[in-house]
């Protein structure tokens, strides 16, 4: 591979091209720092996978996912963003003193920085079905909130029993007619507080050691392929939709031993703000955040962190600049 190595020192680079990262662009470009911002492989992020958005304020009529995704990154280039479609294979952070961090793509392209925001996302696990891509926005989500309004009035199971999954089912059972509740063992792992809101939700129905193997349906999920695994018995269940609720994993493998995680590899920011525990180095939206993961929360945590690192560079360039 070529590499294509820059002499310039860039202001701040934004890895990651989300409601986040997207965000960090348009604020720091506005602020003249000429970002760059690196998509990654799945350009637009997470809501590109899902059908229509209807929460994000400003959009009363609702507005698709890539569509917004188009949008912000025209707004991010209206102000001079540069958009690179290339993913990020290594980051190394200021090692000689010198406040400079080092980029690299896969694509050969290196990068000379004083700050990086890192909005990587995170990725929702999914079972590793072929179903679940065969009907993928077509009856499979991943994200109740984002989709749960189109199954008003209908059944729907959901699969996992941890956190997510439990906030994922109670969510649903305000909206849907029944929800099915798939836990693969006899027992939840979600916290008791969120066990308890499931056992008290009338139209909630919890069906341990019960795992989803398929779905069938012409061109959208009518019926989930239920398994038992202690009687091993088939069975199907009719639903309209199934959320899998197995979890997030945050993209950080890039970071691992670099930055302070938590115990699930989120990345942790220091106090109320955006700063990681690298001078320099910002994290914004999933994937240092587990508990909201909107788009506009994500969105927000962006602009904290063109604001950090927009006040960082200032501050690190007077310091540099000799005396006058
Ligand atoms: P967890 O890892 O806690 O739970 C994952 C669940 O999915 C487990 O029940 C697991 O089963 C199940 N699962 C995993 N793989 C499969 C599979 N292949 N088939 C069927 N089931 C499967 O993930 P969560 O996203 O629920 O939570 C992550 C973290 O975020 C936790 O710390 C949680 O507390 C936190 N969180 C907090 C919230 C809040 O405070 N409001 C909301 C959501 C999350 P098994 O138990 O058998 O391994």
């Amino acid at each position: 591979m070529s590499q294509n190595v820059e002499n310039k020192i860039h202001q701040t680079i934004i890895i990651g091209s989300g409601p986040a990262g997207y965000t960090a662009a348009i604020y720091a470009a506005r602020a003249n720092m000429e970002p760059i911002i690196i998509t990654g492989m799945q350009p637009g992020g997470q809501l590109t996978t899902t059908t229509e958005v209807e929460n994000f304020p400003g959009y009363p009529n609702g507005i698709t996912g890539p569509e917004m995704m188009v949008e912000l990154q025209q707004q991010a280039e209206r102000f001079g963003t540069q958009v690179i479609f290339d993913m990020v294979t290594q980051v190394e952070f200021d090692k000689s003193g010198q406040h400079i961090h080092k980029v690299r793509t896969a694509n050969g392209q290196e990068f000379s920085t004083r700050s990086i925001i890192i909005s990587t996302g995170a990725s929702a696990k999914y079972l590793g079905l072929e179903d679940e891509t065969k009907y993928a926005g077509s009856g499979v989500s991943a994200c109740a909130t984002c989709d749960g309004f189109f199954y008003r009035g209908k059944d729907v199971a959901v699969i996992g029993g941890g956190d997510t999954a439990a906030e994922e089912a109670t969510y649903l059972a305000k909206l849907c007619r029944k929800v099915y509740l798939l836990v693969r063992k006899e027992e939840m792992r979600a916290s008791k507080v969120m066990q308890e809101r499931v056992f008290k939700t009338p139209n909630l129905e919890l069906m341990y050691n019960h795992e989803l193997i398929g779905l069938e349906g012409d061109g959208v999920v009518e019926k989930a392929i239920i398994y038992n695994n202690q009687t091993e018995q088939q069975s199907q269940l009719q639903v309209d939709g199934v959320f899998i609720a197995i979890g997030h994993k945050p993209n950080t493998d890039l970071f691992v031993g670099m930055l302070d995680m938590d115990a699930n590899g989120y990345l942790l920011t220091r106090d109320k703000t955006t700063h990681t525990n690298v001078p320099g180095v910002f994290a914004c939206g999933d994937v240092q955040d587990h508990i909201y993961r909107q788009a506009v929360t994500a969105a927000g945590s962006g602009c904290m962190a063109a604001l950090d690192a927009e006040r960082y560079v200032a501050e690190l360039e007077a310091a540099l600049s000799p005396a006058l």
